[in-house]
């Protein structure tokens, strides 16, 4: 496979992995949200539909919760730990979105000028001593137009 199909094919499989991850990371954020509600909710002595926290994977919580002054603890105590779980998550996601990200900003560096966007020509001059160099001469770069990234 030729350098820049290889490269096309990584920055796919990367731009794919950002896509997911992003998406994982609002569904994070929004399960955070209605998660902060719920536990204010509760914090407040409001009694929150046992289905609602259900849908959070807390599968084992009944409405047994709501019986006790101990057993509504435990339940906020199971929320605070899901909310801290899912914001590591968020974290970690977060993460690696921005390693993912730089990632991929390295692979569109055009490797003809290194990202500068020109390319340098060396002069020179010939005298009876023999060549030598009298300066250099800076040119777009051919490859990526002066940008200093070629598209994948
Ligand atoms: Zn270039």
């Amino acid at each position: 496979m030729s350098e820049i199909g290889s490269k096309k094919l990584k920055a796919k499989l990367l731009e794919q992995e950002i896509t997911s991850l992003v998406k994982q990371s609002r569904n994070l954020k929004s399960d955070l949200e209605e998660l902060e509600g719920i536990l204010t909710k509760l914090n407040m002595k409001a009694l929150v539909p046992i289905e609602r926290i259900r849908e959070f994977g807390l599968t084992n919580v009944t409405e047994k919760a709501y019986d006790s002054a101990l057993a509504q603890t435990q339940l906020r105590l199971k929320i605070s730990a899901l909310i801290k779980k899912k914001n590591s998550e968020l974290e970690n996601n977060n993460r690696l979105v921005q390693e993912k990200s730089e990632l991929l900003k390295a692979l569109s560096i055009c490797s003809q000028c290194n990202g500068k966007g020109m390319s340098i020509k060396a002069q020179y001059h010939r005298e009876e001593e023999g060549i030598i160099q009298v300066g250099e001469e800076t040119d777009i770069c051919p490859s990526c137009n002066g940008t200093g990234s070629v598209s994948l």
